[in-house]
């Protein structure tokens, strides 16, 4: 249904989905939505001046506070930049554990922040609404990331270039690229992953990285999968976040022996991931991968997915009866 300049929906439903971030060397800078995994928001107008939590299904271990939550946080701080009262009531719909590593905040601060402008007439565009979905990050994280809202909202591989002023650079996948993301149903407290890195690095693992994330740039563009591989490589957090996730480096040498090109952790774990060159490799990978991880005793879920290329979607539009 295609929505008229003049005309206004009560409610809206909306899709955004989960995201790998961290992308090896493109640490904090790089991250891609994948299919089919996400947060599903339906958002209504209210009568009050407020945004509010009435429902939240999936997972549903997480705060209803509207202060708490970061959906209606990102929501709140959208509305004061528009100096608007419109209260709005959401309900969320998990499908990813929180504490996952593949962006469950960021899929609900996408969601949100994207059902809201639906509904308010599409103050902002797309990029503008990154900017409020990463204030329902900071809430969480105490930093406003954009490694996991960029992509969850635009779609497609995103480098967060710069923050000051916010430049995300969008980076074509390569059309034969799958993934097959590993999620141990474990919880790593993003604040757990973030505290294991040193904040600082030698110089020559700074020309390491750099040299990493060039070379990743340049694999994407041309499909070289052994370059995309190679620079995955990353210095500064993997090391140290591996041992926070129990057979994480076993799982990392069986996939790539059988094929993975490239393998690392998203986001600060548990979950991690696999780059490949065709779903049937992915399949493969997924299929040792899970036969090796059993012998860990801990439950597990897996996605095989492409690059999603559409970001944060709407879903339907409601009107009210009468
Ligand atoms: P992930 O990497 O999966 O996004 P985070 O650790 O960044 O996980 O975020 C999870 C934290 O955010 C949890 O403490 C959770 O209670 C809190 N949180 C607040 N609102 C939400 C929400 N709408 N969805 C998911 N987590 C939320």
């Amino acid at each position: 249904m295609k929505q008229s300049k003049n005309q206004t929906y009560q409610g809206v439903q909306v899709f955004a989905p989960a995201t790998v971030s961290n992308m090896g060397s493109g640490f904090d800078i790089i991250g891609f939505p994948i299919e089919g995994a996400g947060d599903t928001i339906t958002a209504y107008r209210n009568t009050t001046p407020d945004v509010r939590i009435v429902q939240v299904t999936g997972y549903s271990d997480i705060p209803t506070d509207p202060g708490k939550n970061v959906a209606s946080h990102a929501v709140r701080k959208m509305l004061e930049s528009l100096d608007s009262h419109q209260g709005f009531d959401l309900e969320i719909h998990k499908s990813v554990m929180p504490g996952s590593g593949l962006g469950s905040s960021a899929s609900s601060s996408a969601a949100a922040v994207v059902a809201v402008n639906e509904l308010l007439g599409r103050p902002y565009t797309k990029r503008e609404l990154v900017n409020f979905a990463m204030e329902g990050e900071a809430l969480v994280s105490g930093g406003k990331h954009a490694d996991n809202v960029a992509p969850a909202i635009l779609g497609g591989i995103v480098l967060v270039r710069s923050y000051n002023p916010l430049d995300i650079v969008n980076i074509p996948p390569p059309e034969s690229m799958w993934t097959m993301v590993f999620h141990p149903q474990i919880e790593i407290r993003t604040d757990l992953g973030r505290s294991v890195i040193m904040d600082r690095i030698a110089l020559k693992d700074a020309v390491k990285q750099w040299g990493n994330v060039g070379g990743l740039i340049a694999g994407l563009y041309t499909s070289n999968y052994d370059l995309i591989g190679d620079s995955m490589e990353d210095l500064v957090a993997e090391p140290y976040r591996a041992e926070l996730i129990p057979g994480y480096q076993e799982m990392k040498k069986v996939a790539l022996s059988n094929g993975a090109k490239g393998f690392t952790i998203s986001g600060s774990g548990p979950a991690f991931f696999a780059i490949c060159d065709s779903r049937e490799m992915a399949e493969q990978v997924k299929e040792v991968v899970s036969r090796e991880y059993e012998k860990h005793q801990i439950d597990f879920l897996t996605y095989i997915s492409r690059v999603d290329r559409s970001g944060t979607v709407v879903l339907e539009r409601f009107h009210v009866e009468g």
